[in-house]
């Protein structure tokens, strides 16, 4: 079964005829497409980060006799550079799961394992405001894959529950397993999304407020990585949310039947 995507403009010729294009966007044409607007999306974000350190760089030069400005556009030079860094990453950590499935390449992985080792990696942002990162639960099976992807994956959500919550509040993971289904909820307390929003924000360099995103270190990059962890895992990701209330979201990975990991070679 084939899907034809066809891009149609209309457009008036004259009193008696009309003009009609279309764009054939199926399967070569379309991954033609995507590749297209990722590197139009990518040159856009890069964008304000190099411009900012150039500009930055011209004014330390300039203000050179001035050892205060100096220091303190330095300080600023710094920090769009650690910003870039963190794009680029981002960017290069995105083009590697984009596709990348690993459901029967991968080797079994404990996954109560890498939440702990994702928690703990987000633990000096969480303490730094106040929040109370917890784990509840565990999960008996393992699941297939890849322990790098599905640890930054996660890492990715509960950094976002602590980057979108305010001082004081409480994250929570919860672990549970049913019907040879894992599944991982990350609960925050934070500031929540509109439900409009709620599909967008999987898209590569959505964010509901772009300006919050940025001062906090974000790249809107976090969910279309956890998208493309989850898929490539044969799994989904689901999102329950309140504005004002908090989020939640679910990662539901198929488990790995135990006494099939002596096949894991296969
Ligand atoms: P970012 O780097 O901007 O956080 P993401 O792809 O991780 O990029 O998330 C996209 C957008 O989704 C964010 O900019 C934010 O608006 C929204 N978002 C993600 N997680 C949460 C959350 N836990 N609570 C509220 N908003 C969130």
């Amino acid at each position: 079964e084939t899907t034809i995507v066809v891009n149609l403009r209309v457009a008036p010729l004259g009193d008696e005829y009309i003009l009609v294009l279309a764009d054939d966007r199926t399967e070569v044409s379309r991954t033609e497409a995507v590749r297209n607007d990722f590197v139009a999306n990518v040159s856009h974000e890069l964008k304000t980060p190099v411009g900012a350190i150039s500009l930055l760089a011209e004014t330390i030069e300039g203000a050179s006799e001035d050892d205060e400005a100096v220091r303190r556009f330095s300080k600023r030079l710094h920090k769009e550079s650690n910003r870039l860094a963190v794009l680029v990453q981002d960017i290069i950590e995105l083009s590697r799961v984009q596709g990348k499935n690993v459901v029967h390449a991968g080797v079994p992985v404990d996954l109560t394992t890498v939440i702990v080792e994702a928690v703990d990696r987000s633990r000096v942002p969480a303490e730094d405001k106040g929040i109370d990162l917890r784990v509840a639960g565990e999960l008996p099976r393992r699941v297939h894959g890849d322990a790098d992807q599905l640890t930054m994956a996660f890492r990715n959500l509960i950094d976002n529950a602590v980057r979108y919550s305010p001082e004081g509040t409480r994250v929570g993971i919860g672990l549970s397993s049913r019907d040879g289904i894992a599944q991982v909820t990350i609960t925050d307390q934070g500031i929540g999304i509109e439900a409009e929003n709620q599909e967008r924000i999987f898209e590569r360099f959505y964010r509901v407020d772009p300006a919050r995103s940025r001062s906090t270190g974000g790249t809107g990059l976090g969910l279309s990585i956890v998208k493309h962890v989850v898929s490539n895992h044969g799994g989904e990701v689901a999102l329950w949310s309140q504005p004002g209330k908090g989020s939640t979201f679910t990662v539901r990975l198929p488990e790995l039947e135990e006494g099939l990991d002596d096949l894991s070679g296969l």
